[in-house]
């Protein structure tokens, strides 16, 4: 099999065997075909797509490029749960806990943020003491012990995509869709699940800027599931201001507390209890998403969803106390309050501005090896179809730096549009695919 050849069968539009795409994946992987011919077949993926079948089979040829997890020595259907990111997106922290209290065991490996958008390990970091680096054996042993683990993604797991991501980077080869939705579920697949739920996002703060082209990309990783023998589901939801009211890392740790108390902002809620509803169905725990929901409200109201989101903090070395006193969490100097400067309704308010004034705050890393400051960011008082009166506040901002704060505040005031009548706000779920 020649490289040469399988790029110039891509370049003409043909479909490549199963064969053709192991035979690159795994050279690619071990050195032996350089980045300038996987660059090539690339932008040939890219320009001329692939066929549903050659995206699953990409997709396993990555997921079985390096480590795979092995769950089965767990009981029971394990079910994952994946966002496409967002901002304010703090759903794992909240959908794990409620799951696991159902008796779903969650074995997660989650990514740190990049950009204006968060990544859950970040934010487990917030909490003292909490170890998102755990090994394959500590990683079941939390499992077992809490019905619930989470972990950093392990340096070889799917090692084909880490490469390729890298690659697709520089040659302007990411906003591909089988190459996105094979890369996000080849990951899925090597962490084990028997079954995923997916939250693909929309709007400003998301990764998709359309209703059209999530949906799409939500089809194509649903296709991909059931091809390979995972069951797939994926909700398709808005990204157009920030989910919940806090953006920044133990504001957000300390938000998933209130919502597991059923005291969290409704929109986070909603999706929360719609996600892990869908995860309950594909494990078999509920027959219907509606009679999810309704086991998932009986957990919050009796507090066995915070219990297993304190377990799940002990089990991984984090100071258990934040659950009873989130002021444990690290704070902020200085919080600044946002004042309107006039009154009226909030038109809109996009998601990736108030992103980029908490990553600008320092709750968000611009380069991959960036520190963050895991008190900082913003918390919302005021969303979009709010009324608002001059003066009143509408975010607050909470600082570790005199100079970044006053100029948070300067962004985020003139982030807020205000007029006469409320904005029109797309509903938060428009479609369940799978
Ligand atoms: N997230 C991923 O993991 N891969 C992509 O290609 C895009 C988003």
């Amino acid at each position: 099999m020649r490289t040469t050849s399988i790029i110039a069968k891509k370049r003409d539009g043909e479909e490549l065997t199963a064969n053709e795409i192991r035979f690159v994946i795994s050279r690619y992987v071990a050195g032996e075909i350089p980045d300038y011919q996987m660059a090539a077949l690339l932008m040939a993926i890219y320009l001329r797509g692939m066929t549903e079948r050659e995206t699953a089979e990409l997709t396993m040829a990555m997921a079985r490029s390096g480590e795979e997890l092995d769950l089965s020595s767990i009981p029971g259907r394990k079910v994952d749960k994946h966002s496409t990111g967002g901002v304010g997106d703090k759903t794992t922290l909240v959908v794990l806990p409620l799951v696991a209290a159902a008796g779903v065991p969650v074995a997660k490996m989650s990514g740190r943020g990049l950009g204006h958008t968060g990544g859950t390990i970040d934010k487990l970091e917030a909490i003292p003491g909490f170890r998102t680096a755990l090994g394959q054996e500590e990683f079941l042993a939390c499992l077992r012990r809490s019905g619930l683990a989470l972990s950093g993604q392990t340096g070889n797991l799917a090692p084909a995509d880490k490469k390729l991501y890298a690659l697709r980077d520089v040659t302007a080869t990411t906003a591909s869709l089988p190459l996105i939705a094979s890369s996000i579920m080849a990951k899925k697949i090597a962490a084990g699940a028997d079954a995923i739920v997916l939250d693909v996002k929309f709007g400003s703060g998301a990764f998709m800027p359309t209703q059209a082209a999530a949906e799409e990309l939500a089809r194509t990783m649903v296709a991909i599931g059931t091809a390979v023998g995972r069951t797939t589901r994926a909700l398709v939801t808005a990204m157009e201001q920030p989910l919940g009211l806090a953006v920044g890392n133990a504001l957000e740790v300390k938000e998933a507390i209130a919502t597991l108390r059923g005291e969290g902002p409704d929109d986070l809620t909603e999706l929360s209890l719609a996600l892990g509803a869908e995860m309950l169905v594909l494990a078999d725990k509920a027959q219907t998403a509606g009679a999810g929901k309704e086991l998932l409200r009986g957990l919050l109201r009796s507090g066995a969803a915070l219990e297993k989101f304190r377990q799940f903090v002990l089990a991984q070395g984090g100071d258990a106390r934040v659950v009873e006193n989130p002021n444990l969490l690290p704070q902020a100097k200085q919080v600044l309050a946002v004042p309107a400067p006039a009154s009226g309704h909030i038109i809109s308010l996009r998601a990736d501005q108030v992103g980029r004034a908490a990553m600008a705050l320092g709750a968000g890393r611009e380069r991959k090896e960036d520190d963050i400051d895991p008190a900082v960011g913003v918390v919302l008082n005021k969303k979009v179809g709010d009324a608002v009166r001059m003066a009143e506040t509408l975010a607050w901002v909470h600082a570790n730096d005199a100079r970044r704060g006053r100029e948070a505040v300067a962004a985020l005031t003139a982030d807020y549009a205000i007029g006469p009548e409320p904005g029109d706000l797309s509903p938060l779920i428009t479609g369940v695919i799978g």
